[in-house]
This record gives structure tokens, sequence and C-alpha cells, in this order.
């Protein structure tokens, strides 16, 4: 494993708990893990890689709370472009009923590469569904390769069209084989130790598309196995209307009863959570993953995402699905994530800092990781550094952090997971990603019959 040495850096932010920022100091690391932090000249090191990063800005990795990667093989789709969620689901649900296991490696592997071209060390992923034999280790196998790391979901939907649920019966899979399969891949690939490169973690979809009965035998589940829980919640008003008429009760009695709230939970969306539903979040540690930019898209609503901050609430970012986003760059998550609070509340109620603390550090809370999400002596060598020299920075000297937020997101000049460089200048290093990108076009392109 690489001794690295990345000195003088034009600034640091740390995110540790005094948010300290540091100037023209230097990082060295071995084994993965942050040794010393600080003036060059004070350091007792011999790295083998060493990078230069004067004019350069350093950021713990981004963390990335919530993504469908298979969805970047139908972006823009035209049959979904002007939807809200459900239209745009029922849109979408015949295509992807077609995705093979070959479709879910070569989607994980070039969405997982798009988000480390843009500084994400750490990415969620949701996958609900598993055409056509696909399983969660056809993903698991493209993320190793990436080099970031994974925390992989195994999500589950089992209530369709012919039991009044949303998605086609075709997509859907039993339950009995769902809990099977989810204690399967936990004792395959779950690594619940510190620096851990893939956990996994259990996801039945959203209110919508699983029972009361699936989501109860899985918390229980993933609790007797400690793994983490995730699903989809409040994203819209008809998520709401859907969960009142079916089970009589809003979101958040309807994850209370199901024992959904804890530290060991985290949420997507949750636009429209009332007052209550917030306090219960705060009081819970139950976390939030926000996606501002499909919240835009799909018209789904401003997520209070200022308020939920204020009362305590665990909250990262996620990129969600790339055919409601439809990108998957987290840096321009935190831009969004930004600007939709500032519509709401004012220009003083988020500032750029907060939004890339939400993007890293929160995001770590809400993965329930303290191994990862800040630049601390001990903790993962997980950096994304940005070049000040580009196009899109230039003129942005008297706060070049703030720039990473206010100016064009940019792509990164080095991705660095555990101490290794996974990507520079916007090329994988394990990989030629043209070679890839091909693959991926031949694979969209079968799915969408063109
Ligand atoms: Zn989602």
């Amino acid at each position: 494993m690489s001794k690295l040495l990345i000195k003088n850096a034009s600034v640091i932010a740390t995110m540790d708990d005094d948010r300290t920022e540091l100037i023209n100091k230097s990082i060295y690391c071995e084994d993965g893990r942050i040794i010393q932090i600080g003036v060059i000249e004070s350091f007792n090191f011999n790295a083998d890689v060493v990078i230069d990063a004067t004019d350069m800005v350093v950021i713990p990795g981004l963390v990335n709370t919530h993504h469908h990667l298979f969805q970047n093989l139908t972006r823009c789709y035209p049959g979904s472009q002007n939807e809200s969620l459900f239209g745009w689901l029922t849109n979408l649900y015949p295509i992807w009923n077609n995705i093979l296991p070959s479709d879910i490696y070569i989607s994980t592997l070039i969405g997982l590469s798009e988000m480390v071209i843009s500084g994400c060390t750490t990415s969620s992923d949701h996958l609900y569904l598993f055409p056509n034999g696909s399983k969660l280790e056809d993903q698991i196998e493209a993320a190793m390769e990436v080099g970031c790391r994974f925390h992989a979901t195994r999500g589950s939907m089992s209530i369709g069209e012919s039991k009044g649920g949303l998605p086609p019966d075709s997509l859907t899979e039993d339950e009995d084989y769902i809990l099977k399969d989810c204690q399967r891949v936990i004792e395959k690939f779950h690594d619940s130790s510190d620096f851990s490169m893939l956990k996994i973690a259990l996801a039945p979809c959203s209110p919508f598309s699983v029972s009361q009965n699936l989501m109860k035998q899985t918390a229980k589940l993933g609790r007797d196995f400690s793994v983490s829980l995730h699903t989809h919640l409040a994203e819209n008003i008809e998520d709401i209307i859907y969960t009142q008429e079916h089970f009589g009760m809003r979101p958040g009695q309807y994850i209370e009863e199901l024992g959904w709230v804890g530290n060991d939970v985290w949420h997507a969306h949750c636009v429209k959570l009332n007052k209550e539903e917030i306090d219960l979040f705060s009081r819970t540690g139950t976390g939030i993953a926000h996606c501002p930019c499909s919240n835009m898209r799909l018209g789904s609503g401003i997520a209070p995402l200022r308020k939920w901050i204020d009362e305590g609430v665990k909250v990262g970012l996620g990129v969600d699905g790339s055919s409601s986003n439809d990108s998957g760059y987290l840096l321009s998550e935190a831009r969004q994530a930004m600007l939709l609070q500032r519509v709401n509340f004012g220009a003083n109620k988020f500032s750029p800092r907060e939004a890339l603390f939400t993007a890293t550090r929160g995001g770590a809370e809400v993965l329930n990781r303290d191994d990862i999400g800040q630049i601390s002596i001990g903790k993962a060598a997980d950096f994304a550094i940005y070049d000040l020299n580009k196009i899109a920075m230039s003129g942005a000297w008297s706060d070049p952090l703030a720039a990473l937020i206010l100016c064009t997101p940019l792509e990164t000049a080095y991705t660095i997971c555990n101490g290794e460089i996974i990507s520079q200048n916007g090329h994988l290093n394990n990989f030629d990603l043209n070679l890839f990108l091909e693959k991926h076009k031949a694979a969209s392109k079968r799915l969408l019959g063109l």
C-alpha cells in the first residue's frame, strides 16, 4: 500500500469537529490512514507517492448516500422527462424489466467512475430490482474494480400491480426468497471492520412496492446481523397519499411501527416530513439522504434541509438515480442543496461550507461511519483534490474552498481512496474508461431499442 505525501496544499478543509481549515499545509498517509498533518518540515516520512498540491484544495472524499446506478442506462428517457415520481417510474419499469446481469455490472462501473472523478470516495447504491438472474455481486464486482468504498444495499420489491403496488409483477420477487438472499449477501460480503471497503445494507424499495411484513422482517434480519437499513420515504405528495390510503397513517407512524427508526437506518428524500416526523428522526438518530436535483427534476418539492440540520437530524447528500438527476456529480448536488435552501430561506441561511460538510462528514454520519468523512490523524486516507488553475475557478482566490460550491463543479485533479490514487484528471487509474463507455453505450441502446 502506498506511502503518500500530499504537500503544500493551498487549503485543506478537514471537516473535523472544529471544521478546521489549514493553509499551505501537508498530509502524510501510510497503510490507507492519515499519519501526519501540518508543516512538512515537522514530518517524519518516507513517501513513495508525492502529490504537489500547490494551488489545490483538499477536502475529505465525498460520501454519496443514495444512488440507483443501473438508471444511468436510461438517462433522459423522453417518456419520463416531464413526469412526477409515479408516472416517471411506471414509464421506466418496462425498460428496466429487460436489464441483464451484465447491465448491472457496466452501469455500476460507469456510475461509480463518474462519482469518483468528481471527488466521491464512498458511495452507497440502492439496487431494488434483479431481473433476468441479476444479483448483487454483479455490481459488487464492478465497485471493487473502481476502487472506491462501496455500501451495496440488497433492495427489494414484492408488491406488484396485481396486489395494489406500483411496479409490474414481473419486477417483484417472492418475500421469502428476498429475505434468504439478503442473508446470503450479508454473510458473503459484509465487512463490518473499520476502513471497510465493502458493506452491505438492506433496502426494501418504498411503501408502494413492498409489504409491511417485509419491512418488519427485513429490519429484524438487519439487526440480527448488525447491518444498516435503507429505503425511500415521504418523497412527494403521491407517496404520502399512498401511505395514508393503504396503511391509514403518515410516513412517520409507518416507520415507527415497523421498527424503521434508529442510528442504523437512513431514508432517502423525506421531502414531505412534518414537524413531528422531523422530531422523530432527530430523537432516534435516523438519517436522511437529501437528493435536491432529483427532487427538483421530479417536482417533488423543496426539502427543509435547513430545519433538519437545525433540529439535529443526521443528513447526507445523494445524487439519486441517473434517470432522475441525470448526473452523478456529488459536488453539483452540494451546490444545488445550498441554492435550493437559499430559494426557500434566504441567502444567509445555507453557506458553501455547510454544503461541503453535508457532502462529506454528514454523509459519513448517515452511513454510520466515523472512520471516513474528515481529515484527521488516524482517519481514512480518502481525499478529493481540486486544481484551482481551471477556468471555472479562475479569479476565485479570495476563497478557494467556497469556490468548490459557488463555481461550476469540477472534476478532481486527484481522487484518493484508502491511500491510493484511483482517478486523476478524469481518468480512472485501474482501467481505460473509454473501453467501458463503449460497452455502456451498447447496453443502453439495446435496452432502449435504438
Ligand atoms: Zn432513489
